[in-house]
């Protein structure tokens, strides 16, 4: 166990002294360890790329600031590196996960899932975190020995968030014993995959609400009638400032939920994990319940929230008029690819598992591109009438609606 305390790990924390290893055998880099070098090699993927240009929940070009994939997944893995420095777990891993997390996504967000899952619904469906794994395992070509960017098991565990009985029957068919199993024995993955589920949730839940209020799509008056959570905020914010309006009350306010709900984290899994003794990575794994979770009423004003997020900014009729063109640029290009397979690069038109070759090549589109491609082959511009009613009103800066789109 020295290993652990001399890296400032706990006993329950992964190491990659104990990792469960690579698909495939490698030696040793000299001078990083396995989780820092599967860090590296999702950097430096084209996937990870490619998230810049990928939506969040706003389409890419509908404004700067607005968060991507890209700036999404950073947040998550600034917010995981930070808890786990305060938990004691390994932060390589934990930014590893965090940086791969999304890998998946389709171009146009959930919309764009949403259709692509639809279009493959005959043949094994198509959902992101099972994505963001086949990105890591097979889809990128970098390397001369293997497919994929061959991970270590314990990023690849927290890569899979979730995963359904007949694809983890599939996964576990193929590798033995691998992510799959914890879907079929219905046990948990390492901390710090626990700890990247809810680094993501806090990042989405904070991040939506300054995306949402900057678009003009919600509103501060309506945010703080609706979610009591987010008005104690609000008014502890002017108490502690009593002239402060505008973006900064705003961002003041979620910088203080934000908080609120790491140290909650924090408190509530020291607090769970205390009396267990755990003492290794696989004593969490077996552990019948998730050890890293926020405290009950922590999880209820979450819970509020992104039902009020919902159903006001991700079901917003604005949003909604625009997931609607996406989901039909997925579907024409599923059509087209289909039909005419040639007009995809020949890594995926030479493959015989046709359907899936289709879904792999568009998952991996940015928006920019899909639009682009469906451009090319249909002849009509679904884009440009993207952009064309996608300019978003500039809310006034003041402390009555709040933030616009400036520096
Ligand atoms: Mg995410």
């Amino acid at each position: 166990m020295s290993d652990f305390y001399a890296l400032g790990l706990a006993p329950y924390a992964s190491s990659p002294l104990h990792s469960r290893g690579r698909r495939m055998a490698e030696m040793p880099a000299p001078t990083r360890n396995d989780f820092q070098r599967d860090r590296d090699r999702i950097v430096h993927s084209s996937a990870f790329r490619r998230l810049v240009y990928k939506t969040q929940v706003f389409l890419n070009h509908e404004g700067d600031l607005f968060r991507t994939r890209l700036t999404h997944s950073l947040e998550v893995a600034q917010l995981a590196r930070s808890m786990a420095r305060s938990l004691a777990l390994h932060e390589d891993l934990v930014e590893a996960i965090a940086l791969a997390h999304d890998l998946g996504h389709t171009p146009f967000g959930h919309a764009g899932q949403d259709a692509l899952n639809h279009c493959m619904l005959e043949f094994g469906g198509f959902e992101h975190n099972l994505q963001s794994l086949r990105v890591v395992d097979f889809l990128e070509e970098r390397y001369a020995l293997f497919d994929g960017l061959n991970l270590t098991f314990e990023t690849r565990e927290g890569i899979l968030k979730h995963c359904g009985l007949a694809q983890a029957r599939e996964l576990q068919a193929r590798e033995p014993s691998g992510v799959g199993a914890r879907f079929i024995e219905r046990t948990q993955p390492s901390l710090e995959a626990q700890l990247c589920n809810l680094a993501d949730e806090i990042a989405y839940n904070a991040h939506d609400i300054d995306d949402g209020v900057r678009s003009g799509l919600l509103s501060v008056e309506q945010l703080r009638g609706s979610v009591p959570w987010f008005d104690h905020y609000c008014s502890k914010t002017l108490t502690l400032y009593p002239k402060i309006e505008g973006r900064r009350w705003l961002f003041e306010t979620i910088r203080l939920m934000l908080s609120e709900q790491v140290y909650d984290v924090i408190e509530t899994t020291r607090a769970a994990l205390m009396p267990l003794e755990l003492q290794s990575a696989d004593q969490v794994r077996a552990y019948p319940e998730a050890l890293v979770v926020f405290s009950e009423p922590m999880q209820e004003a979450s819970l509020a929230l992104k039902q009020f997020l919902s159903t006001n900014l991700y079901r917003h009729p604005r949003v909604l008029q625009t997931t609607e063109q996406a989901k039909e640029i997925i579907k024409d290009l599923f059509l087209a690819y289909l039909h005419t397979p040639t007009e995809m690069p020949e890594s995926f038109h030479a493959r015989h598992d046709r359907e899936r070759a289709v879904a792999d090549y568009i998952a991996g589109m940015t928006d920019r591109f899909a639009a682009k491609e469906h451009q090319r082959l249909s002849g009509v511009s679904v884009l440009s009438s993207i952009q064309d009613r996608a300019v978003l009103p500039e809310p006034p800066s003041g402390r009555a609606s709040s933030a616009g789109d400036g520096p």
